[in-house]
């Protein structure tokens, strides 16, 4: 057995008391995992502060110095022992409330201490409460630089503070056997890109003897961390090319240059034309497509699929789009029979409202092939419908799909169908790549010519009668206005009551007959919704007054105005989306931010940005800067991403270098075959390994 997969309680120091704890606590069952829990931090024990400079301000201090004098106070749970300490620059007090009778015995006066730990501020005096205390000699003999550690309250009821934890790792270095620590890093690429070595990475994090030492130890492994995630999502990328074999589209045939010249309404955008490009290049080459495309709201993602399925229909193929809601689907059918109507290509579409009897024809015109383009819903995915020859899936707004439903529909052709996965969210880069790393990406970076780009402002209460005044401006003007209020949740019902409310108040301000007023909400049922929201598709009401369920895709170009009122309370990504409502038509677009007047420092932010820019990348970086890496959906340590030392919001560019680094190796050798690339497949091996082991126990 490798050491590394010893049992916990085997660890001097630990035994079995301390195990459990460590396995309920930390989820630590054996010695290698034990090695893998790093340092948060460090402190620095080589310098000292003065006492007259310390501040509560202060992480930690570390004083040299004289116990004047040594006193217990206070009687039973009161009493404790307070030390007064001085260095030459001031004097501060030093406190204990727990072992007082035996610290009291240990102490002595007229011995140079160094005393470390944190400053609090009690009533207007500065103090340490529990400080550590060693006498000079022995504090110098301690390594300078130490690591400190994550713990928890039981945890520390066992002993196991950070400094019980350092301890542990230090036996657990007597016990490790080197040999078990195998190198994740072949040594041309360690010696170029300054690697340590694995052994002494897994050291100096624990225990390093300068700032320098900790440096490397962390670059070394965060860039393990983020490495081995490319490499298996490029691997797996490079394998699929490999082995899957898709139908082939090997030509440009009339369906798409008749439709590209005589009946495209506009011209495409130069990124457009690339990223159709990049498909077409896919797909023709025999290998099954996986391609992400992220383009931002309004971008025309739809015309790109639109033509791919063209494409298809040149080759012989059917292919099918799924939307996450009816109301999207019957949006993106009228778009397609549109625009395909002088074209003699059949359409149709199929969601859960489509009656038994007019399903019929289309599953039978699916079956035999007669149908060559299917745009639907999940209910696409239903067994009841077959393709005779699928050669296309094209999934819009993916994150509401998961990847099991992406498995069904692959399923659905003889050989697997190609995937296009559009997205209009856009999400940072390193999350991209790691999130989908495996897929090909292609970015729609160009917005169609003569956009007005929205503009954006961010009010408060007090601006209330001037954004009424505005609001009938604009409807006066043929506008139309969405008004969206935050749900949330844990708080439905109060956010109910804030819809109502305010569904009232606008009702009231903007009266019928004269307006006309729409309300849109989660307690409507599908067909309630669908009505509301057809209503004002349609031009016939002037407000809609809703929750965030006209988020995606929605299009209205005649809305101009969105008001989202509570701002506060909405994420960047999600106020960019709502955003992405209006600005679609040729009209000057607006977006109104309500808050309230005081906000935090984050509110704030988020709002600056959105007044600042449009641009759904630059947002989502900010976004992933502001919620940090422990909020990614819970993704950091989720199993798919084993994070424990990278961080995804501040390590992009350790990542970048980890996935170029990674695609090197892939590309001159895709399937880690040649002797140098060992330590790579081995190490993916032994990550699928543990995480099969470790994850059975845990
Ligand atoms: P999204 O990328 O958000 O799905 P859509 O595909 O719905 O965007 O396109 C938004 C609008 O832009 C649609 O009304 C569409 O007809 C229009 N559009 C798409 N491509 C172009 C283009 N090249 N030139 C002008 N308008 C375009
Ligand atoms: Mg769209």
């Amino acid at each position: 057995m490798r050491s590394t997969d010893t049992p916990i309680e085997y660890l001097k120091s630990i035994g079995p008391q301390r195990a459990e704890v460590l396995k309920s606590e930390l989820g630590i069952y054996f010695f290698g995992q034990l090695l893998l829990h790093y340092p948060f931090r460090y402190v620095d024990r080589s310098t000292f502060q003065k006492v007259s400079e310390v501040d509560e301000e202060m992480p930690y201090v570390q004083l040299k110095g004289k116990i004047e004098s040594l006193e217990i106070v206070g009687v039973k749970h009161t009493k404790r022992l307070v030390a007064s300490f001085s260095d030459e620059s001031g004097r501060i007090e030093l406190v204990w409330f727990q072992g007082v009778n035996w610290m009291a015995k240990k102490l002595q006066t007229d011995t140079t201490y160094v005393v470390f730990g944190k400053v609090s501020n009690f009533k207007g005096r500065l103090n340490m409460a529990h400080p550590e205390v060693e006498e000079e000699a022995t504090a110098l003999k301690k390594s300078a630089f130490q690591a400190v550690y994550n713990s928890t309250e039981k945890l520390k009821l066992k002993g196991l503070d950070s400094e019980g934890l350092r301890k542990a790792m230090m036996y657990l270095f007597e016990q490790i056997n080197p040999v078990d620590l195998p190198e994740t890093q072949t040594a041309a690429v360690r010696a170029r890109l300054g690697l340590l070595d694995r052994f002494t990475a897994l050291k100096w994090v624990h225990f390093p003897e300068s700032s320098v030492h900790a440096d490397k130890a962390v670059f070394s492994i965060k860039f393990d961390e983020l490495f081995y995630i490319q490499l298996r999502l490029l691997r797996l990328n490079k394998q699929r090319k490999l082995d899957v074999a898709g139908p082939v589209f090997s030509r440009v045939g009339p369906l798409f240059t008749d439709f590209y010249s005589s009946h495209l309404p506009f011209e495409l955008t130069n990124a457009q034309k690339r990223v159709l490009r990049e498909l077409r290049t896919d797909m023709g080459t025999g290998k099954q497509m996986n391609r992400l495309v992220q383009g931002d709201v309004g971008s025309g993602k739809t015309l790109v699929a639109l033509m791919s399925m063209l494409l298809a229909a040149d080759n012989g193929f059917q292919s099918c789009l799924m939307a996450p809601t009816e109301i999207l689907a019957q949006q993106h059918f009228e778009t397609f029979t549109n625009l395909l109507s002088k074209t003699g290509i059949s359409v149709q579409l199929l969601t859960g409202s489509v009656k038994q009897k007019n399903r019929r024809p289309i599953l039978e015109t699916a079956a035999s092939g007669q149908l060559q383009i299917l745009i639907g819903t999940h209910a696409l995915i239903e067994d009841s419908v077959v393709f005779k020859q699928l050669g296309l899936v094209v999934i819009d707004e993916q994150h509401r799909f998961g990847v099991a439903q992406r498995a069904r529909l692959m399923e659905k052709g003889l050989l697997p169908p190609h995937m296009l996965i559009m997205t209009a969210t856009p999400i940072p880069r390193t999350l991209a790549m790691t999130f989908y790393g495996d897929l090909d990406t292609s970015i729609i970076d160009e917005l169609p010519p003569g956009r007005k780009p929205i503009k954006t402002f961010h009010y408060s209460e007090t601006h209330r009668l001037r954004l009424n005044g505005f609001m009938k401006e604009q409807i006066e003007l043929g506008r139309q206005v969405y008004i969206v209020y935050p749900l949330i949740k844990e708080s439905e019902k109060m956010d109910f009551q804030d819809l109502q409310r305010g569904y009232d108040t606008i009702v009231n301000e903007f009266p019928p007959p004269r307006y006309q007023v729409s309300i849109v909400h989660g307690k409507l049922t599908p067909a309630q919704k669908d009505f509301e929201m057809q209503r004002f598709v349609r031009g016939e009401t002037n407000i809609m007054v809703a929750t965030t369920v006209i988020e995606v895709g929605v299009n209205v170009p005649n809305a101009s105005v969105m008001v989202i009122e509570s701002a506060e309370r909405f994420g960047l990504s999600q106020l960019h989306q709502l955003r992405g409502r209006v600005g679609r038509g040729a009209e000057q677009s607006f977006c109104i931010l309500m808050t309230g007047v005081k906000l935090s420092a984050d509110s704030r932010l988020r709002m600056e940005t959105m007044t600042r820019t449009n641009d759904g990348f630059e947002i989502s970086e900010v976004d992933l800067k502001l919620r940090g890496p422990g909020d990614l959906e819970g993704t950091q340590q989720s199993g798919v991403v084993d994070l424990r030392l990278a961080n995804l919001a501040q390590d992009g560019q350790i990542l970048s270098l980890a996935r170029q680094v990674a695609e090197e190796i892939l590309d001159q050798d895709p399937l880690l075959q040649l002797p140098e690339h060992q330590p790579y497949a081995f190490q993916l091996e032994e990550l699928n390994r543990q995480r099969r082991d470790w994850s059975r126990i845990g």
